[in-house]
């Protein structure tokens, strides 16, 4: 018996809303357009239902579900007929087909069975499909959802079947709602499913961050030198455990103090380390006296390293002590012996100066020429060693820090023209052609001493390390560029051997005598320059050079022009150069 329109209409409503939360409730691995097409083949009686999924906008794949076929409809029509078989490969969907599915979703193929979208298949082949399956009419129908198409289902109806549309429409709508869902679903799973994994991968960076944390915090909690954090205003937020075996106090009772509570106060340099990185934003280094809880002194060699954020602020720093006490004694004691020993040498080697004297202005005597020759060697080696003891007493003198620096106001261009005049024999020996140039000053406060050493130091080197017929230029004058600040610049120049460049770094270190010259000069003892440079160091100067080998060097000394600063110190350094 035929059932009432409004009836039928009622009755698939019900079957589609269950189906339509159905859909919703599948299983994302489900097969939600198997379910859609059970359903709508179970709404339209005696059809057949194939359904397509597109994947992209212009492809559709078809699934292998086709409802309503029996085995024989479906091998005859499907597997046989039809060659190449469309069922499992993808085909493209022309961009009005698809239009008119997202618009009209209800299509009535006019033009054949399979008319909609390919056109691949034989109108005669057609025929027969028609015609073995009894189909009265096709329609396609798309599943679209706000303009974007998820896939369509071809309907072909048998002979007695109707299309409702109305119902079908409602169908259609809450199929496409559903599937929407559906594929939201999918990718929500599958961004949760990348997001799982990435979260993972971070996990296990984490972990090896951790790991390398956990290395680093026990070597620095277990190094032997004090390590300790402080914030901006250095108060220490943490402090390893040599901390409390260095100063003797308690984490608890630094922990936010600054690393000056265990400082000496007494110490000129106290605090100094902290005003630099703070007005420099950079790594500092300083000796400092500390003082341990028992009261104990020691000397300690820190260093500050800050750590600053993008706008060049202070955010924390490192703070590293290291206890030289040790070493320095042993320097002490080194730089002691050495003193002592230059000194003991002097006496015995100023009475062979004495009686060599003596000798060769003839006062034992006339001897002969033989006799005088070798007399003069004995006098020649005397007065080298008595060189070198001079300078390994300066250097004593300077590494214990007990020279003085004693300012007066002096003619500096009358020192630079006394040590030209004291090395003229060499200079004619070795026929140097010599270019001064200096400008008229007043007198400066200068230690006459000092100064001479330094240009008797530089200015000896040009003449010992330029070939004959070489030239030497000298020069002082005033820095005007580095106003307000005026300084007095002193340039000795040649066009002599020159130094080496990979050992240019070597320069100023004690005992330091350049491979290329140690053949050719023999007289040398590798202490000038560094005397000259910890001279200047003291006085607030500086010391540059720049060399070529085979082509010459220059020497560039900057003295204040306000004069070297006093020095207090028990000994004086003595001229030992020429
Ligand atoms: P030294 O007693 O050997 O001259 P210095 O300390 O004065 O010792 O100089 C160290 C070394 O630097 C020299 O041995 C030499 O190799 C190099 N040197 C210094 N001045 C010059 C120069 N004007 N030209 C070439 N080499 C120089």
């Amino acid at each position: 018996m035929d059932q009432e329109p409004e009836e039928l209409l009622y009755h698939d409503m019900t079957v589609l809303s269950e189906a339509a939360i159905g859909f919703v409730e599948l299983d994302y691995k489900s097969d939600i357009y198997k379910y859609i097409g059970e359903n709508l083949h179970k709404l339209l009686g005696d059809s057949i239902v194939i359904i397509n999924e597109f994947i992209q906008s212009e492809q559709a794949t078809i699934t292998k579900h086709i409802f309503g076929v029996s085995e024989t409809v479906d091998r005859v029509l499907f597997r046989t007929l039809i060659r190449p078989n469309p069922f499992k490969s993808s085909f493209p969907i022309s961009v009005s087909a698809q239009r008119n599915l997202i618009s009209k979703r209800l299509i009535k193929v006019q033009d054949g069975l399979f008319g909609i979208g390919q056109g691949r298949f034989p109108r005669v082949l057609t025929k027969v499909a028609e015609l073995s399956a009894s189909i009265t009419g096709a329609y396609t129908l798309g599943f679209s959802w706000k303009g974007q198409l998820f896939g369509n289902a071809v309907v072909l109806l048998r002979h007695g079947n109707k299309l409702r549309e109305k119902s079908i429409e409602a169908f259609l709508h809450q199929a496409a709602v559903a599937l929407q869902r559906h594929r939201t679903e999918l990718e929500l799973r599958k961004a949760h499913a990348e997001l799982e994994i990435k979260v993972e991968e971070r996990t296990a960076d984490l972990k090896e961050a951790m790991r390398d944390l956990e290395k680093f915090k026990l070597a620095v909690e277990n190094a032997s030198d004090l390590i300790v954090i402080t914030d901006a205003g250095s108060n220490i937020i943490y402090a390893n455990d040599a901390t409390s075996t260095m100063t003797g106090y308690l984490n608890k009772e630094i922990i936010g103090k600054t690393p000056l509570f265990w400082g000496d106060k007494s110490d000129p340099e106290h605090g100094k380390i902290w005003d630099t990185v703070r007005r420099t934003r950079k790594y500092a280094i300083k000796e400092v006296r500390n003082i341990r809880k028992n009261s104990q002194g020691y000397i300690a060699e820190t260093q500050v390293a800050p750590v600053l954020d993008a706008e060049m602020n202070i955010i924390f720093c490192v703070y590293i002590e290291r206890d030289i006490t040790k070493a320095k004694e042993i320097d002490q004691a080194k730089s002691e012996f050495v003193s002592l020993a230059s000194h003991q040498l002097r006496a015995p080697l100023t009475s062979v100066n004495w009686y060599t004297e003596a000798i060769l202005n003839g006062d034992t005597g006339k001897i002969n020429d033989e006799q005088k020759k070798y007399i003069s060697e004995i006098s020649e080696a005397n007065h080298r060693m008595i060189k070198l003891v001079s300078s390994l007493l300066n250097v004593s003198r300077i590494d214990m820090g007990t020279f003085m620096i004693e300012p007066e106001p002096c003619d500096l261009i009358e020192i630079v023209k006394s040590v030209v005049l004291e090395l003229r024999p060499k200079i004619t020996e070795k026929k140097l052609e010599v270019e001064e140039n200096y400008i008229k000053i007043n007198k400066v406060m200068i230690d006459p001493n000092l100064t001479r050493i330094i240009f008797q130091n530089l200015i000896s080197n040009a003449v010992k390390y330029t070939q004959e017929g070489g030239k030497i230029y000298i020069a002082v004058e005033i820095k005007k560029d580095s106003q307000p600040r005026k300084s007095l610049l002193i340039t000795v120049k040649d066009n002599g051997f020159g130094i080496p460049k990979n050992q240019q770094d070597k320069v100023f270190t004690k005992l330091f005598r350049a491979d290329n010259i140690k053949e050719k000069v023999s007289e040398g003892t590798g202490l000038g320059l560094y005397i000259v440079k910890s001279i200047l160091d003291h006085s607030g100067g500086e010391i540059k050079f720049y060399s070529k080998q085979h082509k010459g060097t220059a020497f560039f000394v900057t003295l204040p022009f306000s004069g070297m600063p006093k020095k207090s110190g028990s000994r004086e350094l003595s001229a030992t150069k020429l």
